[in-house]
């Protein structure tokens, strides 16, 4: 399958929404920095005729720099490569522009999820356009408790190798594949243990499953580690016996991990 494409199935996210409310955001900004230069500049002008001219300056350097964010931002999704500054550009996303547009959503009524989701699939996209390969040593694939079958008799938080591999759960699936390239894999029951598994494996490369506010507060917390976040299923409700697309962790993990198979 070439890595262009999404598996068979994937969940695909929609990055306009996030896209689509930050250029609105944009927008109302350029246009309120028109009004706070034109509004005071009559008064400013009978102080001295030069001090609407620099306010002015101040506003559009700022404006500038707004629109030139936003444009490399979009030229980046739509190319998929890393033209200039994208680390930087997924830390602006992850600590201002992620908590601006969470309230602007807010504002309009675009449900949590949805705006999630899209954050997720705007982060994914700056991560790949960085083309990032890193040995199997370096990469981490990090679970959440409930894809294990709920009433499994093994404890495999701490060690997932001690899965017996009955199939019941995605465990089985995920941890062969882990075990097959040499990729650390581990579980993890909160934000407080994937913090610490993170800071005990030192990896380069994070490719994590959880639901949408896990992978949003995983992806914040880990920055600038690199996390590729991918959506867990949930057909009988949340945090039981959740599922995985098997196809979508081998696609990341082909774009990411350097193969250390024949
Ligand atoms: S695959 Fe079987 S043994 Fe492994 S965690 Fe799932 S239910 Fe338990």
């Amino acid at each position: 399958m070439p890595l262009s494409e999404e598996p068979r199935g994937a969940y695909v996210p929609r990055k306009r929404l996030f896209i689509g409310l930050l250029a609105g955001g944009s927008a109302v900004i350029l246009v309120l920095a028109f009004l706070l230069w034109w509004v005071p500049s009559v008064g400013l002008r009978s102080i001295h005729p030069l001090l609407p001219v620099l306010l002015g300056i101040v506003l559009g350097i700022v404006c500038l720099l707004i629109v030139l964010g936003l444009s490399l931002l979009v030229l980046t999704l739509l190319s998929g490569k890393d033209l200039f500054f994208s680390q930087r550009l997924r830390g602006i996303v992850i600590k201002y522009l992620f908590p601006a547009i969470i309230a602007v959503g807010r504002v309009v009524g675009i449900d949590r999820d949805s705006l999630q989701q899209s954050f997720i699939a705007l982060n994914n996209q700056l991560v790949r356009s960085k083309s990032l390969r890193v040995p199997p040593e370096k990469a981490l694939i990090l679970l959440p408790h409930c894809i294990q079958l709920f009433d499994c008799a093994i404890k495999i938080t701490g060690d997932v190798n001690k899965c017996v591999r009955c199939g019941r759960c995605d465990i089985s699936g995920l941890s062969a594949l882990a075990q097959s390239r040499g990729i650390d894999i581990a579980v993890a029951t909160g934000g407080t243990l994937a913090r610490k598994i993170i800071v005990e494996k030192r990896p380069r490369f994070i490719l994590a499953v959880a639901c949408e506010r896990d992978l949003t507060s995983g992806i914040r917390d880990a920055y600038p580690l690199p996390v590729i976040g991918i959506l867990n299923r949930r057909p009988e409700g949340p945090c039981i016996n959740t599922r995985i697309l098997l196809a979508e962790v081998e696609r990341a993990l082909d774009e990411h991990v350097i193969s250390g198979r024949p």
